[in-house]
């Protein structure tokens, strides 16, 4: 049986809901700084008269102390047991352990990041404890989702990382310069991948005076490179698949692909990889024979590093050099600006947090609206995300 919150914690006035207790751990995996929630969106949510428990410097890494939750009207939480003690909703960013689901109760929800082919143990938990999974990666990128379209906002903060990251590890400047010393020309930085993260690193490279030039197989992606002012870079495919998302290139196609690839990687400074296929292995653009081309002192920051990396070289989490070229293979890019990608994260929960408590308050118990129903990984005892069924019952990714 879970504790009800406690008449200390209901600070809320609405006379006909039952207050809505919503845990926020600290996030517990190597590296990551973000929090699934943050002062302002608390105050909100205190405000409209639900508990909010947030576990003791679940913030800190994000550069939200403890007291400003407390200001907001949160209740700060020392241990997981007491934070999800009776907590109705629980709100993360990377997924909970299977130990974390087992402190929860029969028909608690968890919305967050939920990464299921690589989180098998903790959905098998959540199944067998009873308890709702919301996977924020699976909500339909329909125009009423945009507000809570976290891989969007993620992706937002790693572009923008990114391109910072290429310009902090080259020797050279950026921007033209026209100086007593003597003229220096722009950096040329290329973007292969022209989707959220590379629009917002063609953006952030522009903005730091370099010169862009941008690639993407979906040709819809030109008009958006060249809004941006960078040179779009036109091939005669268009792979644009299911969703506005690429599909896998032709084995010609991808031949085609290469040799355009090849000859703008060998003239760039920076190149900065985004390509991705959703459920599939991030498609080979930069091959080891392309690296042996470029100059000495480029680099490469590999996004789809995690995904098996849009370089053939890349390892995934290091910095390697070859040919004279670092290759960076990072991890969690949006963790490195933790306090503004915590800040859209914790609004995307808010806004869908609306479709899950109602306008009264009351925590909804059908899941019809289809950006609920597409995001519904685990309910009521079943696993309702049929790609995830498959790979618990024994399936291959
Ligand atoms: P993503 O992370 O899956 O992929 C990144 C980019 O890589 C995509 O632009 C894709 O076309 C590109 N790519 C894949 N294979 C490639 C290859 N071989 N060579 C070069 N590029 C390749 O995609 P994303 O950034 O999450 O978004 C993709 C699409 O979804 C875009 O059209 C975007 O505008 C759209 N979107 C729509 C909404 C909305 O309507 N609410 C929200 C977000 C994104």
């Amino acid at each position: 049986m879970s504790a009800p919150a406690s008449a200390q914690e209901i600070k809320g006035t609405h006379p006909a809901a039952i207050p809505v207790v919503i845990a926020v751990p600290k996030e517990q995996v190597s590296g990551e700084y973000r929090v699934a929630t943050v002062p302002e969106v608390v105050q909100k949510l205190t405000k409209a008269g639900h508990v909010v428990r947030i576990e003791h410097d679940a913030g800190t890494g994000a550069y939200y102390p403890d007291a400003l939750y407390t200001s907001a009207g949160a209740t700060i939480v020392s241990g997981r047991a007491g934070l999800f003690s009776g907590a109705k909703i629980v709100l993360c960013v990377q997924p909970l352990t299977a130990a974390d689901v087992d402190q929860l109760a029969e028909g608690a929800i968890v919305v967050g990041f939920m990464n299921p082919a690589r989180n098998l143990d903790t959905i098998a938990r959540m199944r067998d404890r009873k308890v709702t999974a919301f996977g924020l990666e699976f909500v339909p990128r329909i125009t009423r989702a945009q507000s809570m379209d976290a891989l969007s906002s993620q992706a937002t903060a790693g572009g923008y990382v990114a391109a910072v990251l290429g310009a902090d590890n080259c020797p050279k400047f950026l921007p033209m310069l026209t100086t007593a010393a003597g003229t220096i020309r722009p950096a040329t930085v290329l973007i292969l991948g022209a989707g959220v993260a590379g629009l917002m690193a063609i953006a952030t490279a522009k903005r730091l005076g370099a010169l862009v030039e941008a690639y993407d197989v979906r040709r819809a992606a030109g008009e958006q490179v060249r809004s941006l002012g960078a040179k779009f870079l036109e091939l005669e495919i268009n792979a644009e698949g299911q969703g506005g998302y690429a599909r896998e290139l032709t084995p010609e196609e991808k031949g085609k692909e290469q040799q355009m690839v090849s000859a703008a990687v060998a003239k760039a400074d920076i190149v900065i990889t985004t390509a991705a296929i959703p459920g599939r292995k991030a498609p080979v653009l930069v091959t080891k024979e392309t690296v042996a081309t470029m100059k000495p002192g480029a680099v490469i920051i590999d996004m789809a590093a995690e995904s098996g990396g849009n370089c053939e070289l890349t390892q995934v989490g290091k910095t390697i050099r070859e040919h004279g070229v670092m290759i960076i293979g990072p991890q969690n890019l949006p963790a490195r600006v933790p306090f503004h990608s915590s800040q859209m994260y914790a609004k995307n929960l808010q806004s869908f947090l609306s479709l899950l408590i109602d306008k009264d308050g009351v925590l909804v118990t059908e899941f019809t609206d289809e950006i609920l129903t597409a995001s519904l990984l685990v309910h009521a005892g079943t696993v309702v995300h049929k790609p995830t069924a498959d790979l618990l019952n024994g399936g291959k990714p």
